[in-house]
């Protein structure tokens, strides 16, 4: 895989001809940018403040209000709800939790983690019904999810990750490999083999964000946009815990920290978690006949098992919208320009799209985007509240934050409203970790480790038949 793309090959992709890039992400291009909420007006007293109005945001809100109605709760949002990774994901709602499960248990047991998987694949059903319940139209299908490996060393590695799956909470029917004749098809070129779980659905992930917003808001919910926190002070003294804006302050028994991928703008969190990204492509909807040669009416979510791999949906519209890391970090964790990305990043996805569906070579790329996730330094999802302090925050989900952001959600209700559940005592509640390397440590650290992975991947397909060495390597140094 080649991270530099010639201006010969970007001249080859073929781009529809209202092809844009960034307009926030594809997903806003069919319902348009939603007209923007007041910003908050000026210092206020609240219950509980919520900084950021992602799905990690506006599920706490969702479950906190529900719980209790009578608690006075806002949303401080820089942009607008859904701006951020929440309305330009990849629409997997899946189970997959990231993390290494073995440090988990090596504070709390396995029982808790295989709990926690557990609790992720009930998130899936939960998601699901809350949108069907609260009427949010979100293109949901629960076709679940395949894994394909295109050469023996990814296949190697697919056969291992199912066998060690089911070791940490995956039992046989959750997680299996398929045998070649499974219905319904999905033909993807090269594919030597494909696992299968049927614990994932196909979402619209901004149709899930603006959905929320509006049914949160309907409860009672005040979400002021246009609204960007600048630092989140905690208690001292008598002094309630507070999040400053230039219009005001907002004060609360608890603040909560729902930012992910930004949390690095905020004062003193710039080496809390790295802002990586991830880049997508969106195609014109195919036709008829190559959705017959490419088969995929199963709407299952599509990876590969790639050391940079990619990830694609069959869209509610008949496209192909595939992802993956493109230039992963900016140097300073620099952020995208309203979800612009990096002409390499639509060279490499194309490539992956071609390479995995020759059908759709000539499908014109009608948007390009990208945006951030965040990434603790030990690659550990973590929600947490400090009652002392009064402060909470949850995220660092890595690249599995769609269905986790809703446990999140669940697990900061409980935690705010002091009950102890079996959600609070799930293994990431509380999980701490030091801060990233200083620049440009950090920088050349990822530099390096998805040079290796890139490297890996190249190798690997050039019938190398186990996992390269490269990626072990870079495995360390990532300190996953
Ligand atoms: C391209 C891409 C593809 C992905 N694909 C998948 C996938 O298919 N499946 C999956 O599970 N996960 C996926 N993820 C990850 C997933 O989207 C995120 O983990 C999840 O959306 C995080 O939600 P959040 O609410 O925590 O953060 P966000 O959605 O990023 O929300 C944070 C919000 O905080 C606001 N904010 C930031 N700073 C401030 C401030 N100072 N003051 C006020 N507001 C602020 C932002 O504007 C934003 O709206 C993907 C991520 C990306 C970028």
């Amino acid at each position: 895989m080649k991270l530099i793309a010639s201006a010969a090959e970007m001249r080859a992709i073929p781009r529809s001809t209202e092809f844009r890039n960034g307009g926030v992400s594809f997903w806003y291009r069919e319902q348009g940018l939603p007209e923007r909420r007041a910003p908050l007006p000026g210092s206020a007293d609240y219950d509980v403040c919520i900084v950021g109005a992602g799905y990690t945001g506006l599920w706490t809100a969702y479950y906190l209000k529900k719980a209790q109605p009578d608690l006075r709760i806002a949303i401080l949002e820089r942009e607008f709800a859904g701006f951020g990774a929440s309305g330009r994901n990849g629409g997997w709602l899946s189970a997959e939790f990231a993390g290494s499960r073995e440090r988990y248990a090596e504070s709390h047991g396995k029982g808790p983690m295989i709990a926690l998987q557990r609790a992720m694949m009930a998130s899936v059903d939960e998601v699901i019904a809350v949108a069907e319940r609260e009427g949010i139209d979100a293109d949901i299908v629960k076709g679940g999810m395949r894994t394909v490996a295109t050469n023996s060393a990814q296949e190697a590695r697919l056969l291992e990750e199912i066998a060690y799956l089911q070791e940490w909470g995956y039992w046989p029917e959750d997680i299996y490999l398929l045998d070649p004749g499974h219905e319904p098809a999905l033909q993807v070129a090269g594919a030597v083999a494909a696992a299968f779980s049927p614990h994932a659905a196909r979402i619209q992930p901004a149709k899930l964000a603006t959905g929320l917003a509006r049914v949160v808001e309907a409860l009672g919910v005040d979400i002021f946009e246009d609204t960007a926190v600048t630092e989140i002070t905690p208690r001292t003294g008598r002094e309630h815990p507070s999040a400053v804006t230039p219009g005001g302050t907002v004060r609360a028994e608890h603040i909560i920290r729902a930012t992910e991928g930004f949390t690095s703008s905020l004062a003193g969190q710039r080496r809390q978690w790295l802002p990586m990204n991830s880049s997508m492509i969106a195609t014109e909807p195919l036709d008829a006949r190559t959705w017959e040669r490419i088969g995929w009416s199963g709407r299952e979510v599509l990876g590969d098992a790639a050391h940079a791999y990619v990830y694609a949906q069959r869209t509610a519209d008949d496209r192909i919208a595939i992802g993956g890391r493109g230039v992963p970090y900016r140097f300073g964790s620099a952020h995208d320009a309203n979800g612009a990305t990096q002409p390499q990043a639509i060279a490499e996805l194309w490539r992956a799209l071609v390479r995995l569906f020759p059908a759709a070579a000539e499908a014109p790329v009608a948007h390009a985007w990208s945006g951030v996730l965040g990434v603790p330094r030990d690659w550990c999802p973590t929600v947490h509240v400090d009652h002392a302090e009064g402060l909470g925050w949850a995220g660092g989900y890595v690249g599995s934050g769609v269905s986790t952001s809703n446990l999140a959600g669940r697990t900061l209700r409980d935690l705010v409203l002091r009950r102890t559940t079996e959600l609070t005592r799930l293994p990431w509640v509380g999980h701490r970790v030091r801060g990233w390397e200083p620049e440009p440590l950090r920088w050349i650290g990822t530099q390096v480790i998805y040079g290796l992975y890139r490297t890996a991947d190249r190798r690997e397909s050039d019938r190398v038949s186990q996992t390269s060495g490269f990626a072990d390597l870079a495995a360390k140094i990532s300190g996953r």
